[in-house]
């Protein structure tokens, strides 16, 4: 078996949160594509289904390495391959998690595996850390590694887990990749609008019905943009962009901080921009009424806020409250409240960053690394409090399409972009 059909096997467990058996057949598999690691490495179960390898090579810090190996459903509506096939066609291995991220967790294993067979040693211990489920939250387990190592008192001198990636053709006018690195996060909280009132029958219908109050509320939501924070993350990136982007925006995205006002406008009506500037609400889920002809009683809507760094959960809920004030709307934490307050920058100026960028350039060559703010929830939130020096950064090339495909539809990796991602693993942990 090569590293190729090793992955396509990965693939082929359907690891979605709940079927449970399959994280343990995916686990056997896993000892037996990698005996070295299996055989050299401490390896532990955490809370069932999580992994956890140590490579002690007795050194004081060491450096963590996150993947997941939970996926998101997938009906086979829609796919030119099975799902769960992980066929081989055309120049890619296909399937739910070629991308997200069982790519990630392979390419891990397969360079610690070559590097064990090579007998190299590493400078750090080094770890590596694969939850179960990441797209439903990381309680189960990247929070229970998380408290797992901190008992243990480990110290870790730098995390890397996924987050963003190297994208070609996406950013408009710019045909060279780029190499985003997630130097910080934000955060995540849902809050439940309730609205009550009178019920009664639709023939005779009144107004400030709780539904008309809701719908009202939604549309300000809709309407409102929070205050614009420029991240250290965000302001980096858009330095780079400024070198790399022609005659006015090179000259006007030199200094952000100080022209930040002028492009806002234009850079609000980019949904990949505007959420790199400020805290977003998106109303994602309504639920009301009972019958076509029955006025309900009650209306609950759910807003789902990602927080900037420099803002906290605590602020955005007392924002919401002000938004729909006078509309007779209680805003209540979401009954499953898990709030993730944002991470904060990490220093772009950091040795881990430094080596970081040099083994992209190194295995990739002609890419433009820039920092970067990551937008969505990863993993690495968890181990925060473990270690501040957090970066975000998949070594896979992305043009638009395949980036659809992620939670999407014919989720792929390409043959020889797989190779790469785990030379780069293999480069990345020479230098660790
Ligand atoms: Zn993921």
């Amino acid at each position: 078996m090569d590293e190729i059909e090793r992955l396509s096997e990965a693939i082929r467990f359907r690891t979605v949160a709940g079927n449970w058996e399959e994280f343990s057949k995916l686990k056997d598999f896993l000892e037996r594509c990698f005996p070295m690691v299996h055989s050299k490495l401490k390896v532990s179960k955490i809370n069932e289904y999580a992994l956890l390898y140590e490579w002690d090579v007795g050194s004081q810090e060491a450096v963590l390495l996150l993947a997941h190996t939970d996926v998101v459903p997938a009906s086979e509506e829609g796919w030119v391959h099975h799902p769960f096939s992980g066929d081989v066609a055309d120049g890619f291995v296909w399937g739910r998690g070629t991308l997200d991220d069982k790519s990630s967790v392979m390419g891990l294993l397969e360079a610690v595996e070559r590097l064990l067979s090579e007998g190299f040693e590493p400078r750090h211990n080094l770890l590596l850390a694969f939850g179960f489920d990441e797209e439903t939250k990381g309680y189960l387990g990247a929070k229970k590694i998380a408290e797992h190592l901190q008992n243990r008192k480990i110290r870790i001198r730098a995390i890397l887990d996924e987050g963003s990636a190297i994208v070609k053709g996406v950013i408009s006018k710019i045909g060279k990749p780029i190499a985003l690195i997630g130097i910080a996060e934000k955060g995540y909280a849902s809050f439940d609008l309730v609205a009550k009132g009178k019920g009664g029958h639709s023939s005779t219908p009144e107004r400030n019905t709780p539904l008309e109050r809701m719908a009202n509320a939604i549309q300000r939501i809709f309407r409102y943009r929070s205050r614009t924070v420029l991240t250290r993350s965000t302001e980096e990136f858009l330095k780079t962009l400024s070198r790399l982007w022609g005659f006015p925006l090179n000259v006007l995205l030199k200094n952000p901080k100080l022209t930040l006002p002028l492009l806002e406008p234009a850079f609000s009506k980019i949904p990949s921009l505007n959420a790199m500037l400020r805290t977003t609400m998106c109303v994602t889920m309504i639920n009301a009424g009972v019958a076509d002809n029955v006025v309900p009683e009650k209306v609950v809507a759910t807003v789902n806020c990602r927080i900037i760094p420099g803002e906290t959960a605590e602020q955005v809920f007392e924002r919401l409250k002000q938004i729909v004030e006078d509309l007779q709307i209680e805003v209540v934490k979401n009954e499953n409240w898990q709030v993730s307050d944002p991470v904060p920058d990490t220093d772009p100026n950091d040795e881990f960053y430094r080596i970081l960028s040099e083994t992209i350039q190194q295995t990739f060559l002609d890419v433009v690394v820039s920092p970067y703010l990551t937008v969505g929830a990863t993993d690495s939130r968890h181990y925060k409090s473990l270690c501040q020096n957090i970066y975000r950064f998949s070594p896979l090339i992305m043009d638009r399409e395949l980036l659809e495909t992620v939670h999407g539809k014919n989720e792929r990796v390409s043959v020889e972009s797989y190779k790469k991602m785990c030379d780069f693993y293999t480069a990345l942990m020479k230098k660790l």
